[in-house]
């Protein structure tokens, strides 16, 4: 059937029925939010212009990117003491930018490498200078992140660079590392999952695939003294102060991203905010992660207790070919996206903000009913 031939679009929306999707991301966005967008992608503010359409330095677009500001400031409590701008490129992108930015020759950088990101992170940052890995995740399969007796800081470092949760091996830290320089989070997974404890950080950023919006932006919120504390020339679209002085319209930014993660932000503050994020996605986590804490003897959690992800679960069956079953008997049950990264293996259940705790419920039953015909 094509869609000329159905009469509206709530008919096409019944016919064509929605599955959990575990995916890690591009994930699963807010079911308010893509309804708004639908009518938005018409016309948006009575414009008889849709947001696609509309140019970024016309009036309808200074809306959404002031409210997307505004919000996000809301959600997140952010003082006015940090700038809040959207950039390009991906979270990938920032772990070269950072430490041009703000790496100067003949200083270090510490990083904790926590799993494949911070890997990457670190990968791209020798790059352009000096690093020192702080701890090295690699020598335990990233199976916790370090407290802070493991983290061996280099003296008068540039900044310590951590990942506040690894989304391929679903460990997370339960509170920032301490460091006494500044203090530069990876929050791609986990951003607005539960309170934002933005004071002890000079800068944080995140992709806003998983629990902010579609693909295509990052978000980056930075202290505005570290900000201007770039230590060399760049090309202006490589310098994060530039970007943020020009409200981050140096160029033309990505304004069906900005647009989507403006609604998610009133999404989250329509829902009750962030305190409500942190609850509803703390019960949803523990409906898996207690099936599989009950069946031990066949599901192995890989994360250690006390740095389990509320946002991703990594685990494995007894066996490559049982994990394969799983995720087909799900797939066939109306759940997808539930196999782990092509680096881990297994299954990875991702449960952001707006997956429906209706989706934890249905595959911790599933769970349940495998471990029975399988174990
Ligand atoms: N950091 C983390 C924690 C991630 O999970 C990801 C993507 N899954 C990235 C960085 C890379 O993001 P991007 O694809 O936007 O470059």
């Amino acid at each position: 059937m094509t869609t000329a031939s159905l009469s509206s679009l709530d008919e096409f929306m019944t016919q064509n029925s929605r599955v959990y999707n575990f995916s890690a991301g591009p994930a699963t966005l807010p079911e308010d939010v893509i309804r708004q967008a639908q009518q938005d992608l018409w016309s948006i503010f009575g414009t008889g212009i849709g947001i696609l359409e509309h140019s970024h330095r016309g009036k309808a677009f200074d809306r959404v990117l002031e409210e997307c500001e505004a919000d996000c400031r809301a959600v997140g409590n952010i003082s006015d003491d940090y700038g809040v701008f959207f950039v390009q490129g991906g979270a990938t992108t920032q772990f070269a930018l950072i430490p041009m930015n703000y790496l100067p020759d003949g200083r270090t950088a510490d990083y904790t490498d926590t799993g494949l990101w911070t890997n990457k992170a670190i990968k791209d940052g020798k790059v352009v200078g000096d690093i020192n890995v702080a701890f090295d995740g690699s020598t335990c399969d990233y199976d916790h992140t370090p407290s802070d007796d493991e983290i061996n800081c280099s003296d008068n470092a540039a900044f310590l660079h951590y990942c506040t949760n690894n989304t391929i091996y679903g460990t997370t830290f339960p509170a920032p590392p301490k460091t006494s320089a500044p203090l530069i989070a990876d929050m791609s997974s986990d951003i607005y999952s539960g309170p934002l404890n933005l004071k002890p950080h000079a800068m944080i950023y995140a992709g806003a695939q998983k629990n902010l919006g579609p693909s295509g932006v990052v978000l980056c919120i930075a202290h505005r003294e570290f900000l201007k504390s770039r230590c060399r020339e760049l090309p202006s679209m490589l310098c994060y102060d530039k970007i943020e002085a020009k409200e981050s319209r140096l160029n033309t930014p990505p304004t069906f991203a900005i647009y989507m993660m403006g609604q998610v932000f009133k999404w989250i503050l329509r829902e009750g905010g962030t305190e409500v994020m942190a609850q509803r996605n703390a019960e949803k986590a523990k409906l898996i992660y207690d099936v599989m804490e009950e069946l031990s003897d066949f599901y192995h959690i890989h994360a250690q207790p006390h740095c389990r992800s509320m946002m991703n679960i990594h685990f494995k069956t007894p066996s490559a070919d049982l994990d394969d079953a799983f995720i087909a008997g799900a797939a066939a049950e109306g759940m997808d996206g539930l196999r782990g990264h092509r680096n881990t293996g297994g299954m990875r259940a991702s449960i952001y903000n707006a997956f429906p705790r209706a989706g934890c419920e249905a595959l911790a039953q599933y769970m349940r009913a495998f471990a029975t015909s399988h174990g």
